[in-house]
C-alpha cells in the first residue's frame, strides 16, 4: 500500500523560492571583480535568476545541455547555480586553477554549451579558445560599463544586457527530482580529472544535512563560504544559506588574510568554511595585526586536516572549529565533527584529542573501514582500513566513464582514504591511501608527522612524504616552510617528535624549502614532493 502523502519532488529551485517568499529581504552581500561591494535580498536573486532562467532558453540551452562556469564566489554565479539547474540544464563549475590540459580536456569532456565568466578569467579562456571544443558562446558577468574593448572570444555576451529584456517571472518546469542539476571534476593527482554529477534531490538532501549538522545556520547566522563556488558548490552553503534564511556574504576574488578580515568584521559574519591554507593566511594577519575577528563563532574546516595548532589558535579567539571530511564525489559533506551529548564532560585533552579526527557521520550517511579483502574492520579506533561510504549524496559512479572499481557490488564508494572509526563512529583519517608512508611493513601516517611539525613555533607549513629506503622500503622525510625569521635545525625539529609518535615513526631528515607546490584546490601536491625529495 502506497502513503497517501504529495508526491513534492526535491527540486533547486524550491531552495531559492522558499528564500524569496520568507526571507526576501535578507542580503546576500558580494566583492565583486569591478570593484564596489554589491547587496541585493534574496527576492531580489530570486527575480534575476528567472530572468536569466528565460534568457538562457531564449539561448537554446534546453534539459541536458552542460553551462560551465568560470567564476568567483558572488551573487551572478549564485544566480547562475539556480537558473542552470532551475530549467533542467547542467550547472558545470570548472576550477580555472587546474592544468591548462585539465580545463581543456573537462570543458570538452562535459560539452559545455556556453560558458558564463568573470572579467578575471577572460584572458584563461582565450589561451584555450582554440581548442575549447563546442562552446557556442561566452557570458561576461559583468554589466556594459564593464565589458572588455576587445576580446578574443567569439561571440561575447554581457550578462547584464543578456538578462536586462527577460520577465522576472518564470514557471519552473516540473523536473524529475533525479534530474542530472550540477557538475565537478575532481581535480585528481593522476589520469584526466573525473566528474561528479549531482542531481536535484542529491543537492537537496545535501542541503539539508547542511544545515542539519552545522551549527549556526540559521536564519539569525550570516554565513562567509571562502571554499569556492567551483569547488564542490561551497560545500553547499549556496543551498543551505537559502534553506534556513541564512545571510550570505561572498568574497569574490579577494581571498587574503586582510580582505577576509575586513569582510567578516563589516558584514558580521558568524560562521565561515574554507580549507587550511586559507585560515593560514588569515590566522597570519591577524596576529600581525593584533585583532581579533569580532563576530565569527565557527569555522568550519576541512579538504585537508586541519591541524591542532590552528584549533587552539582559534579557540583562543573565542571561535570553534568544525572539523569535517568530504570530497567532490560525497557532495561534499560526508563526516562533521561535532560532540555528543556525553562528550560535553571530556577534559581538556581529550575533548582536543576528538576535534582532531573528522567527525562522524550524521543521518544520510553510511560508513565502514574495510581491509584490502573488503572485509569490514572494527570500530575501535584503532583498526585503519579503506574508507567506504554509502548514501543520497555519494556519486554511484562518474560522469560518462564505465563503471569503475571505485564501487563494488553492494554499494559502497571507495573514497581512497585510510581511517579509524571509534567506538562513537568518530572517523579519523589516518591518510590518503597513496600518500601513507610504509616502513618495515608498518604504516605511518603522514597527516599526524604533519600535525606534530606544524604545532612547531617556528614551522609554517610541513609535508611528510615516503623516502625509497633500501632496507625498509620506506622511510618519512619532512618538507617544511618555515614562519618568516623563524631558524630551526633538522635535529631540533627531530628532537620534537619524542614521545609524540614511536621512534621509528620519527622523520630521518627535514628538507627545509621556500614554498610548498599545491593543488587547485590547496592541497599540498605530495607527488610533486615525492618526485622532487622522495629518492
Ligand atoms: P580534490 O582532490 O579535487 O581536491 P576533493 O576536494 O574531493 O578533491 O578531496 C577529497 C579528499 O581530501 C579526501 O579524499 C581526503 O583525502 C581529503 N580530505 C578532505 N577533508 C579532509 C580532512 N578534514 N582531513 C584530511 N583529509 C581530508
Amino acid at each position: 500500500m502506497l502513503g497517501q502523502m504529495m508526491n513534492w519532488s526535491l527540486t533547486i529551485p524550491k531552495i531559492l523560492e522558499y528564500a524569496a517568499a520568507m526571507h526576501g529581504d535578507t542580503e546576500i552581500v558580494s566583492r565583486t571583480v569591478e570593484g564596489p561591494v554589491h547587496r541585493y535580498g534574496y527576492a531580489d536573486a530570486a527575480k534575476r535568476a528567472r530572468k536569466l532562467a528565460n534568457a538562457l532558453r531564449r539561448l537554446g540551452v534546453g534539459e541536458g545541455d552542460v553551462v560551465g562556469t568560470l567564476a568567483w564566489n558572488g551573487y551572478r554565479h549564485f544566480e547562475i547555480y539556480y537558473a542552470v539547474s532551475g530549467i533542467g540544464a547542467v550547472c558545470h563549475t570548472i576550477n580555472p586553477r587546474l592544468f591548462a590540459e585539465q580545463l581543456v580536456y573537462i570543458v570538452n569532456h562535459a560539452a559545455d554549451k556556453y560558458i558564463f565568466l568573470d572579467l578575471t578569467f577572460v584572458p584563461l579562456a582565450e589561451k584555450l579558445l582554440a581548442q575549447f571544443k563546442g562552446v557556442k558562446g561566452f557570458v561576461l558577468m559583468t554589466d556594459r560599463a564593464h565589458m572588455p574593448a576587445a576580446t578574443a572570444l567569439p561571440n561575447p555576451i554581457c550578462y547584464e544586457e543578456l538578462i536586462a529584456p527577460e520577465p522576472d517571472s518564470i514557471a519552473w518546469p516540473d523536473l524529475d527530482e533525479n534530474t542530472a542539476s550540477g557538475l565537478c571534476y575532481t581535480s585528481a593527482t593522476t589520469g584526466n580529472p573525473r566528474g561528479a554529477l549531482y542531481s536535484h534531490r542529491s543537492t537537496v538532501l545535501h542541503a539539508f544535512a547542511h544545515c542539519m549538522r552545522l551549527p549556526g545556520i540559521s536564519a539569525e547566522g550570516v554565513m562567509l563560504p571562502v571554499v569556492p563556488m567551483f569547488h564542490v558548490n561551497a560545500w553547499g552553503a549556496p543551498y543551505g544559506a537559502p534553506m534556513v534564511g541564512a545571510k550570505l556574504v561572498f568574497p569574490g576574488p579577494n581571498l587574503d588574510g586582510a580582505s577576509l578580515h575586513a569582510l567578516m568584521d563589516q558584514e558580521q559574519v558568524t560562521f565561515s568554511a574554507g580549507v587550511p591554507t586559507v585560515w593560514l593566511n588569515l590566522l597570519n594577519h591577524l596576529d600581525q595585526v593584533g585583532k581579533n575577528l569580532a563576530t565569527v563563532k565557527y569555522m568550519l574546516i576541512g579538504g585537508s586536516a586541519c591541524p591542532q595548532a590552528m584549533i587552539e589558535a582559534f579557540a583562543k579567539r573565542g571561535i570553534e572549529v568544525i572539523h569535517a571530511w568530504g570530497m567532490t564525489e560525497t557532495s561534499p559533506l560526508g563526516v562533521v565533527n561535532t560532540p555528543k551529548r556525553k562528550q560535553l564532560a571530556l577534559g581538556p585533552q581529550e575533548r582536543m584529542q576528538l576535534a582532531l579526527k573528522q567527525g562522524r557521520p550524521g543521518f544520510g550517511v553510511e560508513i565502514k573501514i574495510a581491509d584490502a579483502e573488503g572485509r569490514a574492520l572494527p570500530w575501535d579506533g584503532k583498526a585503519f582500513g579503506t574508507l567506504k561510504v554509502r548514501g543520497p549524496w555519494v556519486c554511484s559512479g562518474y560522469f560518462r566513464q564505465p563503471p569503475m572499481a571505485t564501487h563494488d557490488a553492494e554499494g559502497w564508494f571507495d573514497t581512497g582514504d585510510v581511517a579509524t572509526i571509534d567506538a562513537d563512529g568518530f572517523v579519523e583519517l589516518v591518510d590518503r591511501t597513496k600518500d601513507v608512508i610504509k616502513s618495515g611493513g608498518e604504516w605511518i601516517s603522514s597527516i599526524q608527522l604533519e600535525n606534530i611539525a606544524i604545532a612547531h613555533p617556528a614551522v609554517q607549513e610541513a609535508a611528510a612524504i615516503a623516502r625509497r629506503d633500501a632496507k625498509w622500503g620506506e622511510r618519512p622525510r619532512l618538507v617544511v616552510v618555515l614562519r618568516k625569521d623563524a631558524k630551526l635545525g633538522a635535529d631540533e625539529l627531530r628532537d620534537f617528535f619524542a614521545g609524540k609518535v614511536a621512534k621509528w615513526a620519527v622523520p630521518d631528515d627535514v628538507v627545509i624549502v621556500e614554498q610548498l607546490p599545491h593543488t587547485a584546490t590547496g592541497k599540498i601536491l605530495k607527488r610533486e614532493l615525492r618526485d622532487k625529495y622522495g629518492t
